[in-house]
């Protein structure tokens, strides 16, 4: 169902309201998600800690200075810039409230609550590998990426 009518005390309709999405993370599966809903009946939250999309497969590339951090790292405003039913906000959510149907983002040491009616949580997977010896695992961050560039021969 995309729309929600919102009723006065007296039981009377006062104005419709859209079907809430919220995604958390925008990775491969976030931006999938995000991407699948742009034409539905739906007003869509994109969150978000960091303020671009990750393509992991290029780190590769990055690390052996090939291409350059925003070559596969955009901001994932940018990316969903024609998306018309779609914001994005960055922060981290620290909490997900189930029966309140909210979630707790923390930007930069502020908190706020975002509500939802459906919940895609596409926030990915820790490592395998937690040794930063490993290669991939070092790969895994933008920045990492970078010092790696400068420490090849
Ligand atoms: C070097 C490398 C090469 C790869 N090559 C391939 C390949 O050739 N083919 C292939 O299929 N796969 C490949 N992969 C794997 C593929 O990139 C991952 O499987 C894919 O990126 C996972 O997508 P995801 O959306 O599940 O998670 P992620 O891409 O990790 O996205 C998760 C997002 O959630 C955000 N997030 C996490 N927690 C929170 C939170 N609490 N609040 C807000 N935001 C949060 C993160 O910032 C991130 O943006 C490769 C991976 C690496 C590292």
């Amino acid at each position: 169902m995309a729309i929600d009518l919102v009723r006065s005390k007296s039981g009377a309709a006062v104005h419709a309201r859209r079907h809430q999405v919220v995604i958390v993370g925008c990775g491969f599966g976030g931006l999938f998600a995000a991407k699948t809903l742009r034409r539905a009946d739906v007003e869509i939250t994109v969150i978000d800690r960091t303020n671009h999309h990750l393509f992991q497969p290029l780190l590769y590339q990055l690390a052996t200075g090939i291409l350059s951090e925003g070559d596969i790292a955009p901001p994932i405003r940018h990316v969903l810039r024609h998306q018309r039913n779609t914001h994005v906000v960055l922060g981290e959510v620290v909490d997900i409230d189930l029966d309140a149907r909210q979630v707790t983002v923390d930007t930069l040491g502020q908190r706020s609550r975002i509500p939802y009616d459906s919940l895609i949580v596409a926030t990915g997977a820790s490592q395998f590998a937690d040794d930063d010896r490993d290669l991939d695992y070092r790969l895994i961050q933008v920045g990492i990426g970078t010092q790696l560039t400068n420490e090849l021969p």
